[in-house]
């Protein structure tokens, strides 16, 4: 048998079944760990796309969902979490197999922010106000004054490849929990894990249509929904670059959206920082995942005094890191998600080279047994980088840190906030009230203080400046699933008790 036959076939998710597209036409997802086919995708149209927002909107209309209780909602999403536990070893499999992150971080990290942002958004929307009342005010006379959160309607979340799985279930879960429907368009590098994410939420109790799911080309199938006038909101994130097309294109019906974009964030080590906390703490920050995240530590602002120490320590440990295949638990960086990504950040290494960086380790392809087939990366340091060197502008996605020399606080709060973006930032020092103070001069929406990656589910994210619009997780992300509605209940019959008529007549 071929391994043309032998991979599986996934068709699109929608109103609770597996639904094939009418053109028949499929797309390749490849392991980047071996650069081998591993599974086929239906390639949606927009004919697809009518067809999940009108499931979308009309079940949503029908109030199956929509009109339960926050209590019936919330039984069904700890089923869920119930079902993604049950099944999480096929859920990394599939993750594994598409975007190649390591089994230690699919499973170490991936699955238990699955549940727990289930759990959290469910815990904290049971504590909600979906009915709030007004204290009385006398100037409109006697009244009674309710804000009442409805949901949105149909929500489309379109999503990145680089935590396929956690990025969508940031949206899916606030989304469900306030009632609205939703339909998810992962990114194309990597749609199965959330494919298979919809099938649970159907086994775990979901009304058929809530959770829809569609796979095809972000410039097709995403722009078809962005403009579709059925749909209310668009949760997004991505390139800040798309995030710029999908604001301009949401204009057009005026939808909400909610964007979370890229970053450039900073790490700033002052000269009391504990190196033996620090330099790990630098490293994980930055090449965690080969660096594909958006809130990584990309710029490294040390302080004159310990600036080569800090660079030659950061050299000796990042040896210790084992590039290779993912699904090898000794495994703690793996390849990059694709062919075109692994070429866009050589071509950023080239770049730093041609500016004048000085590379103090990686630099290329890593090479090996086992590797040559892959997206491999060596970690790669620079040092003598200057901010406005290409390298230390632009997101690059990848396993590259820039180091930037420092004299003072200032320059290192200038340079920091001498960005688009404004995602995340850290420091590190043994003296927490002055880096709380540097925390203040920071923009950007999320700070570590002597660490990096900690999420927490009840915590918001979200990006300063261009690195987004809204937040996610937390409290506030219920708020960015629900329309406020304002009831204003005259509690008079005497005409001479209401405000208005005294106006006109
Ligand atoms: P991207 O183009 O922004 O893709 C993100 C999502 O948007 C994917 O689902 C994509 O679908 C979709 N999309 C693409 N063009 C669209 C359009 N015109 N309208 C609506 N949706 C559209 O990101 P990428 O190209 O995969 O990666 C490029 C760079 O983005 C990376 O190097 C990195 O700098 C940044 N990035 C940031 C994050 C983050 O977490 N903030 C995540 C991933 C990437 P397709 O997959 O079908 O194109
Ligand atoms: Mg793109």
């Amino acid at each position: 048998m071929s391994t043309e036959t032998m991979v599986q076939q996934f068709p699109l998710f929608i109103n609770g079944k597996w639904t094939p597209v009418e053109s028949g036409e499929t797309f390749d997802i490849i392991n980047p760990a071996t650069s081998e086919v591993s599974a086929k995708v239906s390639k949606a149209s927009e004919k697809e796309v009518e067809l999940a927002v009108q499931n979308a909107r009309s079940t949503f209309e029908s109030g199956v969902w929509s009109n339960k209780t926050p209590e019936e909602r919330a039984q069904v999403l700890m089923q869920f979490s119930k079902k993604i536990i049950e099944h999480a070893q096929e859920i990394v499999y599939l993750e594994a197999i598409s975007s190649g992150g390591t089994l230690r971080k699919l499973a170490g990290a991936d699955i238990q922010q699955l549940v727990l942002c289930l759990q959290q958004t469910v815990k904290q929307a049971l504590e909600y106000k979906y009915v709030e009342t007004l204290p009385v005010v006398t100037a409109l006379g006697p009244s009674r004054n309710q804000l009442i959160r409805e949901p949105l309607g149909v929500v489309a979340a379109i999503t990145p490849w680089n935590f396929p799985l956690v990025l969508a279930m940031w949206k899916i879960a606030p989304a469900l929990m306030m009632g609205n429907s939703i339909i998810v368009k992962p990114a194309s590098n990597t749609p199965l894990g959330t494919l298979k994410l919809a099938e649970l939420a159907v086994e775990a109790g979901l009304p058929p249509g809530v959770f829809n799911v569609i796979t095809g080309p972000g410039s097709t199938v995403g722009e078809a929904l962005v403009t579709h006038k059925e749909v209310d909101k668009v949760a997004f994130t991505g390139s800040t670059e798309v995030g710029r097309s999908i604001m301009k294109q949401a204009s057009g019906t005026v939808k909400k959206v909610t964007l979370e974009l890229g970053g450039k964030a900073p790490a700033i080590v002052l000269p009391d920082a504990d190196l033996e906390v620090t330099i790990p703490g630098i490293l994980f920050g930055v090449f965690f995942h080969s660096g594909q995240v958006c809130e990584s530590g990309t710029r490294l602002l040390v302080h004159d005094s310990i600036y080569e120490e800090v660079i030659a320590k950061l050299a000796e440990m990042t040896k210790k890191i084992k590039v290779g295949n993912p699904m090898d638990l000794a495994t703690g960086m793996g390849p990059v998600v694709s062919k075109q990504q692994m070429d866009t950040i050589l071509s950023y290494i080239e770049s730093g080279i041609s500016e004048g960086a000085r590379l103090v380790c990686g630099g290329k392809r890593a090479a090996g047994p086992g590797l040559d087939q892959g997206y491999y990366i060596e970690p790669t340091i620079f040092a003598d980088v200057q901010n406005d060197m290409k390298i230390a502008q632009e997101e690059i996605f990848g396993p590259v840190l820039s180091v930037i020399r420092y004299s003072t606080e200032e320059e290192a709060i200038r340079i920091a906030n001498d960005t688009i973006y404004g995602l995340s930032a850290g420091i590190w020092s043994r003296d927490v009230v002055k880096a709380n103070k540097l925390a203040a001069k920071i923009k950007a929406g999320t700070i570590w203080i002597n660490d990096w990656h900690m999420f927490r589910m009840d915590a918001p994210f979200g990006g300063y400046k261009q690195s987004g619009v809204g937040r996610e997780l937390g409290r506030n992300a219920l708020d960015e699933y629900t329309e406020v509605k304002h009831v204003h209940t005259a509690l008079t019959n005497e005409n001479d008790q209401r405000a208005g008529l005294k106006l006109i007549f």
